[in-house]
């Protein structure tokens, strides 16, 4: 039994807690025995002062501890998993997930839906008719072990102590600590029950974190942290300057990952970031040798099929239509209109304003503004042009997906201030900026 006030007191003085002082908080964090007061005053102190790789360890681990913690006994491969700190048009898990399943991995994903600018992964699949993104544990456990990939919410009981922290740092200005970043996003990744994790920490316009530096702070700490607790991960920094997809929504969103699976076409950007994420896992897994060896591995689950056949065993065992990927234009939900943007002048596109685009999709009502409200899966952005294009007056920039003519104007006067035109040449840039794994950090 300690004093909270005494533990906030060596926070704020620049001291360290020990792992039981912290389990402690964590568990006053849960039953909320801890004021939220105290709860406040806590996170200011770690604001200001940070805390120790070990603190930043217990915490994670604590706040995992805090709810249900899958355990995966006698599967025949590792269990993998990915988390992206969000981005537009970024519906890389939604391809990742059955290719690395098609690899011989598990992957259990718990996703989360859009926040802010940026969509959410299931949001995309609540876009599937009869898709149950809230299945009990036993179909959650079965669609697992027989498709080796389910994609599903967020349950009450996974790391709730971590729930009622960030509603207080949410409202206390301390979410912008990168040590409580860190431990918020893993508490529920490593409830997940996983033998490796890959992190994907965007970088620019349309990045959760606000500059390069604190993207990759973000993804050293992460890394850091995620091996301490046991857990081989590593991170790629890759590129929020334009929008990953050509789309940006729910529905199109879907359309274009069950396209990319079929073969039917690979935007390269798309494909680039995706098989570096899922190279990633396969070498941690230990299902591949070298990032070379899992490249062509995954590139065999693309043509032979066997991804888009774990990605179709999924939505029919979670409920959606069994023919779904031979069909996605019968069940996806479509917009009654869908008209160009287009280029008012000549010249080229520079890089896009990332995160004003995701706000157009959110202003269709494609995402959120509150965490209570219903979206419309149908809308959205897509044939989104990419910066360096050379485009002249009249050239379609994006199609819009829109509900009525209202919002057909406003996306259009969005969408013209987020895709500059100018004469500069833009530098062809990497997609994926950086790799950081714990072999680099000392
Ligand atoms: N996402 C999380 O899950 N936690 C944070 O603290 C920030 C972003």
């Amino acid at each position: 039994m300690y004093l909270p006030q005494e533990l906030i007191r060596r926070k704020r003085d620049g001291g360290a807690l020990n792992d039981d002082e912290i389990r402690w908080f964590v568990t006053g964090i849960k039953d909320s025995s801890i004021s939220e007061g105290q709860v406040s005053a806590f996170a200011m102190a770690v604001y200001f002062n940070g805390l120790t790789l070990d603190e930043r360890v217990a915490l994670t681990l604590a706040m995992r501890d805090s709810g249900d913690v899958m355990h995966w006994s006698d599967l025949n491969g590792p269990v993998l998993d990915k988390h992206s700190t969000g981005g537009v048009g970024d519906l890389v898990s939604l391809m990742l997930g059955p290719m690395v399943a098609a690899c011989g991995g598990y992957v259990p994903m718990i996703s989360g839906r859009g926040l802010g600018h940026t969509g959410g992964t299931l949001d995309k699949f609540e876009s599937i008719p009869g898709y149950n993104t809230y299945p009990d544990n036993d179909l959650f456990d079965r669609a697992v072990r027989e498709a080796g990939v389910a994609i599903i919410g967020q349950t009450g009981n996974l790391a709730p102590a971590d729930k009622r922290f960030y509603g207080i740092r949410d409202v206390t200005g301390t979410v912008e600590s990168i040590d409580l970043i860190t431990a918020s996003i893993l508490s529920k990744k490593l409830a997940e029950g996983l033998d490796a994790l890959v992190m994907d920490v965007k970088v620019g316009s349309g990045a959760f974190m606000p500059t390069p530096e604190k993207s990759r702070a973000l993804a050293e700490s992460i890394v850091r942290v995620a091996n301490g607790a046991g857990v081989k991960t590593t991170a790629l920094l890759t590129d929020m300057n334009q929008v990953l997809a050509l789309s940006a929504g729910n529905a199109v969103e879907m359309a274009e990952a069950v396209a990319y699976l079929r073969g039917d076409h690979r935007d390269p950007v798309v494909h680039e970031v995706t098989m570096a994420l899922c190279a990633e896992m396969l070498v941690s897994g230990q299902l591949a040798d070298s990032i070379e060896a899992a490249r062509r591995q995954l590139q065999s689950v693309l043509d032979s099929g066997a991804a888009l056949e774990a990605f179709q065993r999924m939505v029919t065992l979670l409920g959606g239509p069994s023919d779904f990927t031979d069909r996605p234009d019968d069940f996806l939900p479509k917009a009654p209109i869908i008209q160009p943007v287009i280029a008012a002048r000549d010249g080229i596109v520079q890089p896009l304003q990332v995160r004003d685009i995701g706000l157009a999709v959110v202003a269709m009502g494609g995402g959120r503004t509150r965490a209570d409200q219903k979206i419309d899966a149908a809308v959205g952005l897509t044939d989104i042009v990419r910066p360096g294009v050379t485009v002249r007056a009249g050239d379609v920039l994006a199609m819009a997906h829109v509900r009525n003519e209202a919002q057909l104007a406003d996306t259009r006067q969005r969408l013209t201030q987020a895709i500059p035109i100018d004469e500069q040449a833009v530098a062809a840039q990497p997609v994926v900026h950086d790799r950081i794994g714990p072999e680099d950090l000392d």
